[in-house]
């Protein structure tokens, strides 16, 4: 099978250090994951979502972005409530759960230490970001979780990242394409009040409102 070009291979040479924190857990946990996550979701959706990295013990582990983690769960009754997905979220790749007319992916694939991607490695990943924003010929909408993300859509758009602030809330036209910013979905976030479910559900309103106004 050929593979996608916005997807890196299961062993991806590109950033030595994730490479290195993949191979220690390769050992340490070889019944996971363990590999560049995949985008999930239909490649025909108007709506990518945009998170910064796999999670270790979440998308590292099952192989599904948001999967298995605490983010995970917010994004996803979300998605649910907004009538992006059904299924039942199970935390697990194999739950059949299934996004609708949305798509969701990493600004960096590999899992990094502490969650926390340098520059280097956000920057040499980019590419994966442009290819996938590529292969989706219906794209309206992105919505970047956090600064990162954020930054990495703007520059990949081929915008100035000065002419674009992040900030929780805010539009911005790059192009053709509507980008969307929610401050990222975490557990720290939402545990120390920086995320509220009801901000981040305010956001996703005005997102389905964009879409709906957009049409088919
Ligand atoms: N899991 C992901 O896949 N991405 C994030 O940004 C956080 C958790």
């Amino acid at each position: 099978m050929t593979r996608p070009s916005g997807m890196p291979g299961r062993d991806c040479p590109r950033c030595p250090r994730l490479v290195s924190f993949r191979t220690t857990w390769r050992e340490r946990e070889p019944g996971w994951f363990n590999a560049p996550v995949d985008s999930f979701g239909p490649l025909e959706a108007r709506l990518l979502i945009v998170g910064l990295a796999p999670g270790l013990r979440g998308a590292n582990r099952t192989g599904r972005p948001f999967t298995g983690d605490f983010a995970g769960d917010l994004l996803y009754t979300t998605l649910k409530d907004f009538g992006f997905a059904r299924g039942d979220y199970q935390a697990s790749a194999n739950d059949g759960f299934e996004l609708v007319d949305c798509r969701i992916t990493n600004a960096v694939r590999c899992v990094p230490p502490e969650n926390k991607p340098t520059p280097d490695e956000i920057a040499t990943c980019r590419d994966f970001l442009a290819a996938t924003v590529r292969e989706m010929p219906r794209l309206v909408a992105a919505l970047a979780l956090g600064r990162i993300a954020h930054e990495t859509c703007v520059i990949t758009s081929g915008a100035r990242r000065s002419e674009f602030a992040f900030g929780h809330g805010r539009a911005h036209a790059l192009g053709a394409l509507t980008l969307f910013d929610s401050y990222h979905c975490s557990r720290y976030n939402t545990n120390t009040g920086v995320l509220t479910p009801q901000m981040f559900r305010d956001v996703f309103a005005r997102v389905r409102e964009h879409l709906d106004a957009a049409g088919q």
